[in-house]
This record gives structure tokens, C-alpha cells and sequence, in this order.
């Protein structure tokens, strides 16, 4: 049978304001346990809070990215469990009433663009942090920094039918939470987190499937490789003629397979309730309008500015506008440079296969976009071969040399020297007589083996278009 894959994504994402979402602690990853906590978000009796408005501020400016309705009076609830790192027993959260509904995030696959469709997007406050013991030591330590850091929560539509539309999907949506500046989305700091229910049906079939949720993908990677894990394993089950249990279960990326953490019927009921210490969240379009005004270019106008103003590929703007930072290290570049084509092609190709191999980011690369820039050059003047090219940016990226003082100490300069070269060609004309017969008679890619042969003659420093150039004109 054909099976169809549904798939939807609940992403939480920190927001960077200064301070907590409910009292005046600082918001800051990495600081000493238990210093920025004080009696609010440390769950005290009566203790009160209050509703910081950047928390709200940065959930408009996401709800007018994502093409959210943005309510005008919304209001906070109490989503109650017990778990040691909740002081109060209860997580301040948005229930019936969210901030922002019905939005939407374009994403492309095979070449279409595809719309998926965002439930909602609410606020609500992170937990503390459970420091677990090592084996042999049978407690373990909570730290209250995160306790009260603000959280939006957006919830996507059933909109996906594969891993992959999964993976393209969180991308972009944490490219647009970036490019807004309101939460920096470190997946490996816990910044951006997604949970994923998945489901599959016969093709054809209206109603959804049974759905397993799963928790704890903490990369990209992870995300897809858990999903379509989950799919298979849906799959294999219906197959064989057996039932899918509704249940949450846990991707475990050492072993590459999901656990069952549990099942439905000991889901959690929260009990959800208005949060009594808070006034509801009243707010006037004017000042909605004046974030409107406000937000950044986002990565689609960005991608389409690109394709102008540097006549690059719509593919090479795709890519080069899905993080701000690669955005702004292109543009860098490419402004004023002769061949924006080429400096796409570089960063899209060595800058990000540098990051990758080193798993680094792009702040740590140690090479300026103007560098790169003058490094392109030298490769357009013909003062450095493509292979040379590379060779000077592995280097430029370990000891953060520039590109001009590199290529004398490597001795990378191509001869361009017509003189040097004519030379050179004569030489292996001379010593190739058979393949130069060859081509005389039509054997065109013969021309290719002695332009090889002249290479390698100068041990790569010879200009291999100026050696085209002259063996053509001396064979023709
Ligand atoms: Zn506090």
C-alpha cells in the first residue's frame, strides 16, 4: 500500500530579551548556577509577577514575519505539572487565547514553492535546569537560571508530508527568527527546540493516522534522521498488519532509533487555567503597526534583492540568504567586487565546506569577507590558479594571514608570463607529436592532455587559460 507521511512541528525558541519574562533577573546562557534567579522565578509564595513587554514586543514582531493575525487581546493561563525544576508547580503559558493565529512560512521544494501554515504562536516561560549526578552519586542539582526565560511557542499546521519538507521548514523558520533578532537559535544551547508529531495514512484517505510525538532532536540532522526513522518505523508497523500506539517517544542519537517514553494513557493533563496574577495582554494597533514598520528585510526579500542587484542564481541566493550571518558576509564581499558570481560561488562552496569540516561558525572562520574578496581578485588577474586559490584560503583560515603576503610565502604565483609559457608549450608540442596529430585531425579533447601535460611541466604554476590560449593558436 502507499502510504502518506503527515508531519507537524512545535518549535520553542528563546528570546533574547535582557531580561526574564516575568521578573527583572537577567536572561543570559552560561552564567554561575542559581545567580540570576530572585523570588519570582524562583517560585516563592506570593511572590507577583510582571509581564515584561519586550517578551510581547519580540512575539508580535515573529507573528507579523510569520504572516500572523495578531490578537488584540490576548491573556496568560497556568499549565500545571510537577517537576523538580518548576518551582511553582506551574508554567505560565497562553492556553485558549494565543497572541498570534493563522500564519504562514513559504518554503521550496523540487523547485515549488510550498506554503505551510502556522496554528499559533504564545508565550510562555522556560523551566530551570536539572543537573543530573554521575552514577555513583544518587541526587541530582537544579540550577534556576533558565526558570522564567521568555519562550515562544510556534506551532505548525499538519501541513508537511517528509523529513525533508521537516528539515526545510524549522530552517527557514530559524533563519527568520534570526534575521529578526529575537532569539539567537542555538539548537546545540537549547535556544531552539523542536518537537515533531508525526503520522502516516493510505494515499487517498481523508482522516489523519495514529501520531507519535518525539522529543529531543537538538540538530537539523537530527530532526530528519528521527523523523524519517519514525516514518519507516510507522510504515514497517501497518505493514505487517499491526496498530501504531499514540505515544511520545525520545530520539536517541547515539543509537539512531526513538524510545517510548510514554504512552497516551499517562498523558498529562494540565489543568490549564487563567494565570490570576496577571492582567490580560490588551494591545493597540498603532503600535503593532510600528513594529510592522520596523521589522527587518527578511530572507525571501533578501534572496529576490540578491538575484537583482548581483545577477546571482535565485539557487545561489537560497542558500546564501539562510542565515543572516552568511547574508551579510556575501554582501560584504560581493558589494563593489567584479565577479559577485564568483564570490558566491566561493562562499557557497569553500567558506561553508571549511565550517562544516570544522564545525565552526562563520564568526570563527578568521577570514574577512574583504580578504576573500582580494583573493578572488587574484585568481581573475591570473596572478593565482584555482587550485592555488584553494590552497591560500585553507591557509588564510589557520593563521589568518592575508591572501597577498600568502601567496609568495607558499609560492603559489602562476606564471603568467608569455614568454616563460610560450616556451613551455613549444616543449610539449615537440615531445607529443602523436597527440598533437590527433587533434589536427579532430580529436578535440586531446587538446585537454596537453594543457595537462604543460601543467604539470610547471608543477601547476603555469596559467592554464593562457597555455589554452597558445596551444590553440600554435595548433591551429
Ligand atoms: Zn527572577
Amino acid at each position: 500500500m502507499n502510504y502518506e507521511t503527515i508531519i507537524g512541528l512545535e518549535v520553542h525558541a528563546e528570546l533574547s530579551t535582557k531580561t526574564k519574562a516575568f521578573c527583572s533577573c537577567k536572561n543570559e546562557f552560561g552564567g554561575e548556577v542559581n545567580t540570576n534567579c530572585c523570588p519570582i522565578c524562583m517560585g516563592y509564595p506570593g511572590a507577583l509577577p510582571v509581564l515584561n513587554k519586550k517578551v510581547v514586543e519580540y512575539a508580535v514582531r515573529a507573528g507579523l514575519a510569520l504572516n500572523c493575525h495578531i490578537s488584540l487581546f490576548s491573556k496568560t493561563d497556568r499549565k500545571n505539572y510537577f517537576y523538580p525544576d518548576l518551582p511553582k508547580a506551574y508554567q505560565i503559558s497562553q492556553f485558549d487565547l494565543p497572541l498570534c493565529r493563522d500564519g504562514r512560512i513559504k518554503i521550496e521544494i523540487d523547485g515549488q514553492d510550498k506554503h505551510i501554515g502556522i496554528t499559533r504562536i504564545h508565550i510562555e516561560e522556560d523551566a530551570g535546569k536539572l543537573l543530573h549526578g554521575t552514577e555513583s552519586e544518587d541526587y541530582s542539582l537544579v540550577d534556576f537560571n533558565r526558570s522564567g526565560v521568555p519562550l515562544i511557542e510556534i506551532v505548525s499546521e499538519p501541513d508537511l508530508r517528509s523529513p525533508l519538507e521537516a528539515r526545510l521548514y524549522l530552517e527557514k523558520l530559524k533563519g527568520i527568527l534570526e534575521y529578526l533578532e529575537i532569539s539567537d537559535c542555538k539548537m546545540q544551547e537549547g535556544s531552539l527546540r523542536c518537537d515533531a508529531n508525526i503520522s502516516i495514512r493510505p494515499v487517498g484517505q481523508k482522516s489523519f493516522g495514529i501520531k507519535t510525538e518525539i522529543k529531543n532532536m537538538n540538530s537539523m540532522k537530527a530532526l530528519q534522521r528521527a523523523l524519517e526513522y519514525e516514518e519507516e518505523r510507522h510504515r514497517r508497523i501497518l505493514s505487517q498488519g499491526g496498530t501504531i500506539i499514540q505515544e511520545t517517544r525520545r530520539w536517541d542519537e547515539a543509537k539512531g532509533i526513538t524510545v517510548s517514553m510514554r504512552t497516551k494513557e499517562q498523558a498529562d493533563d494540565y489543568r490549564n487555567f487563567p494565570e490570576p496574577d496577571l492582567v490580560p495582554i490588551v494591545l493597540d494597533k498603532e503600535w503593532i503597526e510600528s513594529i510592522r514598520k520596523d521589522l527587518p528585510e527578511l530572507p525571501d526579500d533578501k534572496r529576490k534583492r540578491f538575484v537583482k542587484e548581483f545577477g546571482i542564481p535565485e539557487y545561489d541566493a537560497s542558500i546564501l540568504t539562510l542565515t543572516k550571518e552568511l547574508s551579510n558576509f556575501f554582501e560584504e564581499c560581493a558589494k563593489g567586487h567584479k565577479n559577485p558570481k564568483a564570490v558566491s560561488n566561493w562562499v557557497m562552496g569553500e567558506v561553508l565546506r571549511i565550517m562544516k569540516e570544522e564545525d565552526i561558525e562563520l564568526k570563527d572562520l578568521n577570514i574577512k569577507p574583504q580578504s576573500l574578496g582580494r583573493l578572488i581578485d587574484l585568481v581573475d588577474e591570473g596572478v593565482l590558479s584555482s587550485t592555488g586559490a584553494k590552497q591560500v584560503f585553507e591557509e588564510m583560515y589557520k593563521t589568518g594571514e592575508e591572501p597577498e603576503v600568502l601567496v609568495d610565502r607558499l609560492g603559489l604565483k602562476q606564471i603568467s608570463d608569455e614568454d616563460a609559457i610560450a616556451e613551455l608549450v613549444k616543449k610539449v608540442v615537440d615531445e607529443n607529436q602523436k597527440t598533437v596529430e590527433d587533434y589536427k585531425r579532430g580529436k578535440t579533447n586531446a587538446l585537454g592532455y596537453l594543457v595537462g601535460q604543460c601543467m604539470k611541466a610547471s608543477k601547476g604554476k603555469a596559467n592554464p587559460q593562457l597555455i589554452n590560449k597558445m596551444l590553440r593558436d600554435l595548433l591551429s
